[in-house]
């Protein structure tokens, strides 16, 4: 068997379903032009990419294998191969969004297919109601997902021997009519700048394990708290597959034996399933809402504001900032930015997924989608429309001595904490270098909800 190993979400060599297949195999990485052209040329994700790929081709060559590259289309790149050799099959990890699925079913009309489970904990056809209809309400899914959930879902995959098809070794295949072959893989050969990364995003999802070990005891009760950093931040390596999700899963059932209430994690990553199942099964979400037709009201002006921090609400500039800075979102700031873009500016909900697109080192389609709708109302198991976080009242719970807002607003250094929490404090201000509130946060809600009911009825 001759087969053509394709990573995408799974960019390591431990526990990898791919590398337990045996044969005789030519593992290959495409840079997507498809993708990659959408992106700004100093995008951070395709430095943490290129990154995790010079990794995985120093542990594959220890195996024996090398890793080609390639930078094209898909499909060029798959045309390209065929006209090279012969395979019998491609293989890779199953990819469930809306360009992914497309993706692979076209590669596929020119070479076998075989999807293999890997990113998720359960496929998504796994974990369905009774009536073989998935489901819309997480807390069911979870329920359901505990009760299926066996040592199978943390099995470890094993390399079995492994022969490497020959092959012409180039640092980078360059199937674009563009660009000129170049001698060294580098980022700038496919037009990106190398970007700086912080020492966090530097370290191996093993570190970050180890650090989290010393968290998540506190979990539950610290993981709303956005200068406590009481979470795993290890969603990056689970968006590139540079940790397996079934060694996190063997890693938690470790911390459990110490007597650690795992449940509050474990439910977080049965979100993200959740959330992928729905996008697989409702693909059309990604741009339609699943109910109510809230379209919001666009205005560019506030838009504007929102996404270079400057609507005057310092919870949200400091999120928006932290975002711009570091490619990184706290979850509770990415909940209070998102409610206040879709009901205090009423803007459209996809407006704010684009944007978040744009910028996060862990976008996934599937949980930034998803939870887009939720926040807008818009989704599957919504928060309801009435619920309306206030960004001052969500500052006093969870940030009330301004720490996280004063790491990325400094200009906000003079501002007492309390009147970071208090509208009627902060509104009448006059600061230097920082704008008026955008909105007063009791008008904005009730012309939020004034729409909302004109629009359910
Ligand atoms: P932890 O709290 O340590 O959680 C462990 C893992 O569980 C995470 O790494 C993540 O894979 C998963 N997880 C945790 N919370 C959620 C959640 N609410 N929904 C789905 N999965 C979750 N997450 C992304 O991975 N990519 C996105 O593009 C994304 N966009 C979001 C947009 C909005 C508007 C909101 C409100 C949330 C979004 N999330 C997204 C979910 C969540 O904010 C991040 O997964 C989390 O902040 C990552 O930090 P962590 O790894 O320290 O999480």
């Amino acid at each position: 068997m001759r087969r053509i190993l394709w990573f995408r979400r799974d960019l390591r060599v431990d526990d990898n379903p791919l590398l337990s297949l045996g044969g005789e195999v030519l593992p290959i990485f495409i840079f997507d032009i498809d993708i990659l052209s959408a992106l700004r040329t100093n995008d951070r994700r395709v430095t943490l990419i290129y990154n995790a790929l010079i990794k995985l081709k120093d542990s594959l060559q220890q195996q024996g294998l090398n890793l080609a590259l390639f930078y094209g289309k898909p499909l060029d790149v798959f045309q390209w191969l065929l006209s090279q050799g012969e395979y019998d099959e491609v293989c890779a990890s199953g990819d469930y969004d809306t360009y992914a699925l497309e993706r692979d079913r076209n590669v596929s009309h020119l070479l076998p297919f075989t999807y293999l489970h890997d990113t998720y904990i359960f496929t998504p056809d796994e974990i369905l109601k009774s009536d073989g209809t998935p489901y819309q309400v997480f807390t069911p899914f979870y329920n359901r997902a505990k009760s299926l959930f066996t040592a199978e879902h943390m099995r470890h995959y094993f390399p079995s021997d492994q022969k490497l098809i020959a092959f012409d070794y180039e640092p980078l295949h360059i199937l674009h009519a563009t660009l000129h072959s170049v001698s060294v893989l580098n980022l700038e050969a496919i037009g990106f700048i190398p970007q700086m990364l912080t020492t966090a995003q530097l370290s191996s999802p093993e570190e970050k394990l180890s650090i989290f070990a010393e968290k998540i005891e506190n979990y539950s009760k610290n993981r709303d708290y956005m200068a406590l950093e009481g979470t795993s931040g290890l969603s990056s390596d689970l968006r590139f597959g540079t940790i397996s999700i079934r060694k996190v899963l063997r890693w938690l059932v470790t911390q459990k034996q110490s007597e650690v209430d795992t449940e509050p994690f474990f439910r977080q990553l049965i979100f993200r399933d959740f959330y992928a199942m729905l996008l697989y099964h409702f693909p059309h979400l990604s741009q339609q809402n699943f109910r109510y037709p809230f379209k919001g009201i666009p205005d560019e002006t506030y838009f504007h504001a929102f996404c270079t921090a400057q609507t005057g609400v310092p919870i949200v500039d400091a999120g928006i900032e932290e975002l711009l800075q570091s490619g990184e979102m706290h979850n509770r700031i990415r909940m209070i930015c998102a409610s206040f873009f879709t009901k205090n500016l009423l803007l459209p909900w996809q407006w704010g997924e684009t944007f978040f697109a744009e910028h996060l080192n862990d976008y996934d389609a599937a949980s930034n989608i998803l939870s887009w709708q939720w926040s807008a109302g818009t989704g599957v198991d919504p928060q309801p429309y009435f619920r309306i976080f206030n960004p001052y009242t969500q500052t006093s719970k969870f940030d009330s001595n301004g720490t996280y807002i004063y790491k990325w607003l400094p200009r906000l250094g003079h501002v007492a904490p309390k009147t970071l929490c208090n509208e009627n404090l902060l509104a009448p201000l006059s600061l230097s270098h920082y704008p008026h509130p955008i909105v007063n946060h009791k008008n904005s809600s009730y012309r939020a909800l004034t729409y909302f009911k004109a629009i359910q009825n």
